[in-house]
């Protein structure tokens, strides 16, 4: 079952007189529970992709369907909220705020979907629980280790249970030991929670995690590849 369909994806960037095509006609389709990775070399436009499937950014032309919804004929404000309610965002670099403990971290999100104070709190413990950091809900992101780190993050994209998640590179600022655990435990709750995950990496032990691979190539998908799960 398709959750998310691209269709004929076109992104220009431009830069003065210079333009550039980022994507050149994606499309495909993201099925509901799958982890599908979309890999290929640094500047083939797998950023630029993931943000144009979660409405971070506008393509320059073509359509994305999220849930049957149309995403770019949205307004601006409705965009945001249908991200709030129905996406979970994991980056490499964590983009925790630090001033905010592993648990006000993990709040923000419901508190962003208008959940009262307390079963923000619930939730986020609930999360925090469910991926090993029961003992950590307390820290702050610079008292954790980058592994820790990362599972704050995780936790903070699943707390509102949406149905899909988009992670660029969430391996990228770890080392091989730790990045297999974060990817054991995406696998996990993919499996327990049936939620569609969606990876950009460039890192072939970090794809090998998904069912389909999507190869990308100077703004082109070159091949979908499948996996045996
Ligand atoms: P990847 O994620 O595969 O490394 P990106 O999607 O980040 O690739 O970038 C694809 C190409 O588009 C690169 O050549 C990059 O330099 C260019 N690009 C990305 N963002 C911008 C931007 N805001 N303005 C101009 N060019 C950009
Ligand atoms: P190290 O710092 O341990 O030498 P590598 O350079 O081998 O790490 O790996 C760097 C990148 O590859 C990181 O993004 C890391 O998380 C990821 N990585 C390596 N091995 C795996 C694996 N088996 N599963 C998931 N990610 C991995």
């Amino acid at each position: 079952l398709a959750f998310v369909k691209a269709q004929d994806l076109v992104k220009i960037y431009k830069n003065g007189e210079i333009e550039y095509r980022a994507l050149n006609g994606v499309s495909f389709e993201i099925n509901e529970g799958e982890i599908l990775s979309i890999l290929g070399p640094s500047g083939c436009g797998k950023s630029t992709l993931l943000n144009c499937l979660s409405g971070i950014d506008d393509p320059t032309s073509g359509k994305v369907f999220v849930d049957g919804v149309n995403l770019h004929a949205l307004s601006d404000n409705e965009k945001t909220r249908f991200r709030a309610l129905k996406m979970g965002f994991i980056f490499q670099f964590y983009n925790l705020i630090p001033v905010l403990t592993a648990l006000e971290n993990v709040e923000l999100t419901m508190l962003a979907i208008g959940a009262e104070n307390k079963s923000a709190r619930r939730a986020a413990m609930e999360a925090l629980e469910q991926i090993g950091m029961k003992d950590r809900v307390d820290y702050l992101p610079s008292q954790l280790s980058g592994g820790e780190r990362q599972r704050v993050a995780i936790a903070r994209a699943l707390v509102h249970k949406p149905k899909i998640v988009w992670a660029d590179e969430p391996t990228g600022a770890l080392d091989s030991k730790t990045g297999a655990e974060i990817m054991e435990l995406i696998k996990h709750l993919n499996e327990e929670f049936n939620q569609t995950f969606v990876i950009v990496t460039h890192d072939d032990r970090v794809a090998s995690y998904s069912e389909r691979i999507l190869h990308m190539d100077s703004g082109k998908i070159i091949s979908i590849e499948k996996r045996q799960g």
